[in-house]
């Protein structure tokens, strides 16, 4: 069994039964406890289970976290990986919104509470780190997920680059926040399929 099937395995049997040894993983899978350790790590680092003395258990409220993944934590809809814009809270809480322009809004609505936030760049498909992003906004190019819609580039060059061909503006984290917010409060666009 590949360990990526084990950790699916893993997290249907951590979600019927919150606590469970390391023994009784090992004994489970067959396979032996340095090969659970290795295999419960990435659960571990994603905040899913915390590791007890000898074994491992479900962490609280994660069951509602992870639900919330599939949703944008902003405007509900269904989060499409690409555009993603994922905010890391305190608490360990994790909330995904559906793009940019819902990841701006929710991360000015949430203020203080965020730690961290990631999206994605619009070419490379890399994570980059929101403060470090640059973002476009009021282009051409219609990509369709929230109006005003927002695109998110690592390097600003590659964001000048994109303005040239399809038009728009550039801005920084601070700026791109704020811009959103304010188009939002002037009325235009909005949250919806239908834009
Ligand atoms: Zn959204
Ligand atoms: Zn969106």
């Amino acid at each position: 069994m590949l360990p990526i099937e084990r950790q699916r395995q893993m997290r249907e049997l951590i979600q019927k039964k919150k606590t469970w040894k390391i023994s009784e993983l090992s004994e489970h899978f067959a396979v032996s406890e340095m090969t659970i350790y290795r295999d419960i790590k990435p659960l571990v680092d994603e905040g899913f289970i915390t590791k007890t003395f000898g074994g491992i258990s479900l962490k609280q409220n994660k069951e509602q976290t992870v639900s919330d993944q599939a949703h944008c934590a902003y405007c509900h809809k269904p989060n499409n990986s690409k555009m993603v814009y994922r905010l890391i809270l305190t608490n360990d809480r994790i909330e995904t919104t559906c793009c940019a322009h819902c990841g701006l809004l929710r991360h000015r609505q949430l203020g203080e509470e965020v730690l961290q936030a990631m999206c994605h760049d619009f070419l490379m498909d890399t994570t980059i780190s929101a403060s470090l992003t640059w973002y476009v906004m009021d282009t051409t190019l219609h990509v369709a997920c929230c109006q005003p819609q927002v695109l998110t580039f690592e390097q600003k060059e590659h964001a000048e680059k994109f303005v040239k061909g399809f038009d728009g503006e550039i801005y920084g984290f601070q700026e791109a926040m704020e811009a959103v917010h304010q188009k939002m409060q002037g009325g235009q666009g909005g949250c919806s399929d239908h834009p």
